[in-house]
């Protein structure tokens, strides 16, 4: 079971939207707030066999299904890529393409992933207490798979659940956000954030300096560790693109990379208003003469290259424009 699952503020809004008896819930809001646990802790409370006012037993058959991977009455929709890293099986076939390298993993949920969850919601469950069905992030939905999606929604078949979870709701279909009761992510309170990700093993001052860098989002100080970005490796970010040292981003991913250097941007553009830097400590910030205009320029290119980031072509050259770029815009006069 993942630890967020059981972060105090995810195990507040798990009691509140069960005691709301929704069969369809969307979650949304920012991203690194715990939206997947919190789903994820619904549907295991939905399957459970024992559940309480507070959620799933953690300690039941269906609930051990869940921990690893394998129950028979929830269905997970997710792209390819997302269930690789949270360590989702994929289908047989699809499993089998992606090892012969007939294709890379999907991005988006595919159509034949919407087929499977559709006619596994009219089979009749397996293990008696109804069926659930997750969908996240559900912005990563094309119109096909929101259609059929939709029409599950609209007649439900028998006793199948459903909740979604996305940072993106204005992007959904507006049919399948009004058969959704809404519910926006909490943000943890100040102290519970830090004291949890004490818990999962970081030092109190790390994880407060983490904790910034990753805009106050506990689950996504988590990923940052797991891809071994330390403190003291983001403080030294700024100054090390202004030398143009692509070794600082060796590594990361070009989706993780893009994300720090976009951090980077919007604090220095906060700089240029005279604002408080938000993900870094001022002290970090390199000196740069770059005009707002130029730094808006930057922070386009980088939403752009975020769109192909997730399986680029060559991962070492994207790394070595990205540095380049950046260590171009810092020395810009203007
Ligand atoms: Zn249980």
């Amino acid at each position: 079971m993942s630890a967020a699952m059981n972060a105090p503020w995810i195990a507040r809004q798990t009691s509140d939207l069960l005691a709301q008896r929704g069969h369809a819930w969307l979650l949304q809001g920012p991203s690194g707030l715990g939206q997947y646990e919190l789903a994820l802790a619904l549907a295991s409370a939905w399957l459970c066999e024992k559940p309480t006012v507070q959620g799933a037993c953690g300690d039941c058959p269906s609930c051990h299904a869940i921990a690893v991977r394998t129950h028979a009455d929830l269905a997970v929709l997710m792209p390819e890529t997302v269930m690789i890293d949270l360590g989702w099986p994929l289908s047989e076939k699809a499993q089998d393409d992606i090892d012969k390298k007939t294709r890379k993993p999907s991005k988006e949920i595919r159509v034949d992933a919407m087929r499977d969850a559709v006619e596994f919601s009219q089979r009749t469950d397996a293990r008696g207490r109804g069926k659930a069905v997750l969908v996240f992030p559900a912005e990563r939905m094309n119109t096909i798979t929101a259609n059929a999606l939709l029409k599950t929604l609209e007649e439900p078949p028998g006793d199948v659940r459903f909740v979604l979870a996305t940072e993106a709701s204005h992007t959904l279909l507006p049919t399948i956000r009004s058969r959704c009761l809404a519910h926006t992510m909490k943000w943890p309170e100040a102290d519970e954030a830090l004291a949890w990700l004490t818990e999962q093993g970081l030092q109190g001052p790390e994880a407060s300096a983490l904790l910034r860098s990753a805009g106050g989002r506990p689950t996504d100080v988590l990923r940052q560790t797991e891809a071994g970005l330390s403190p003291a490796w983001w403080a030294a970010l700024p100054k090390a693109m202004r030398q143009g040292d692509a070794r600082h981003l060796a590594d990361l991913s070009p989706a993780q990379a893009i994300d720090a250097l976009q951090k980077l941007c919007h604090d220095l553009l906060l700089r240029q208003l005279g604002a408080a830097p938000r993900f870094f400590e001022g002290a970090q910030l390199p000196d740069s003469k770059a005009s707002t205009a130029v730094l808006t320029d930057w922070f386009k290119r980088l939403m752009q290259s975020a769109r192909t980031a997730e399986h680029p072509f060559n991962a070492g050259l994207m790394l070595e424009a990205l540095t380049s770029d950046a260590q171009q815009t810092l020395l810009s006069k203007g």
